[in-house]
């Protein structure tokens, strides 16, 4: 069978581990951060658990970028643009910039997270760059494109400015937690997880592609149930935790 007819099994299959990933991570937080079991055996340093799960997005989408047939059109390179603004900074800057401490993370998550961006890197690159066959020139003057981008440069600025907050209430390095304060936390407890949220979404409306939508699917089925807990553990650990705040969108929920 050839890559083009199984693609849409691998996606369709793609979407239904999403929903089975949020159903489960409603009930069972994932494991890293201030989730992780203490005395957890088989653990790696946070800072380079990320490096590798995320270079991985870097890698594969390199190779299907100069592999993909369609590489050359302006929206081809504008996508392949984006997506390495903001994986070069999450593999390669963000753990650097952490102030965790010593911090560790399982192994199995690590492996999970990896897994995930060799699939969705594929899934979305492979798409772009090759199977849709190429986007036209005038793709970059459609409503489309012009909304996505606009949505992924907003949510970009939201999440690294979140990022930024968070990675200060830990001005000496340990490991410990406070009440964030401003941009966005005035209003919910997990701005980062927001922004990421509209980031994706942008990129799903800018590619105007089943890989693209897949990823902001997934981004929502790891992100919603996290906020939710989030929420709840900032509440029960602080009892002066702003009652106004919500815990991913504003005003609402
Ligand atoms: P968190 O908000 O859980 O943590 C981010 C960093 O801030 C960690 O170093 C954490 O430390 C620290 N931190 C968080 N809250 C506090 C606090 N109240 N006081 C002090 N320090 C704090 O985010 P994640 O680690 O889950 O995610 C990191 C990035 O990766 C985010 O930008 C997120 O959007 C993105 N991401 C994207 C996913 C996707 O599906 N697209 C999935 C998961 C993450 P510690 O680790 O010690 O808790």
């Amino acid at each position: 069978m050839s890559e083009m007819a199984v693609f849409p099994w691998i996606l369709a299959a793609w979407l239904a581990l999403a929903c089975l990933s949020f159903v489960t991570l409603l009930w069972m937080p994932a494991p890293y951060g201030r989730y992780v079991e203490q005395g957890a055996r088989r653990t790696v340093p946070s800072r380079w658990g990320w490096v590798v799960m995320e270079a991985a997005a870097v890698l594969v989408f390199v190779a299907t970028f100069v592999t993909g047939r369609h590489r050359h059109t302006a929206a081809a390179i504008v996508f392949f643009a984006l997506w390495m603004a903001h994986y070069l900074q999450r593999a390669f800057v963000y753990p650097f910039l952490q102030r965790a401490g010593e911090s560790r993370m399982p192994v199995a998550i690590v492996a999970c997270a990896l897994l995930f961006n060799l699939v969705n890197g594929y899934l979305n690159g492979r798409y772009l760059f090759e199977l849709s066959g190429g986007y036209p020139d005038d793709w970059l003057r459609s409503w489309r494109f012009g909304l996505g981008v606009a949505l992924f440069v907003v949510g970009y600025a939201i999440n690294r400015q979140a990022d930024w907050t968070l990675r200060n209430l830990r001005p000496t390095g340990g490991g410990g937690y406070a009440i964030p304060h401003g941009g966005l936390f005035r209003w919910v407890s997990c701005p980062n997880y927001l922004g990421e949220l509209v980031l994706w979404i942008g990129w799903a409306v800018a590619t105007w592609s089943l890989p693209g939508l897949s990823f902001a699917v997934w981004t929502a089925a790891n992100l919603v149930p996290r906020s939710r807990s989030h929420h709840c553990w900032y509440r029960m650990r602080f009892p002066d935790y702003p009652r106004e705040r919500r815990a991913l969108v504003p005003g609402l929920w």
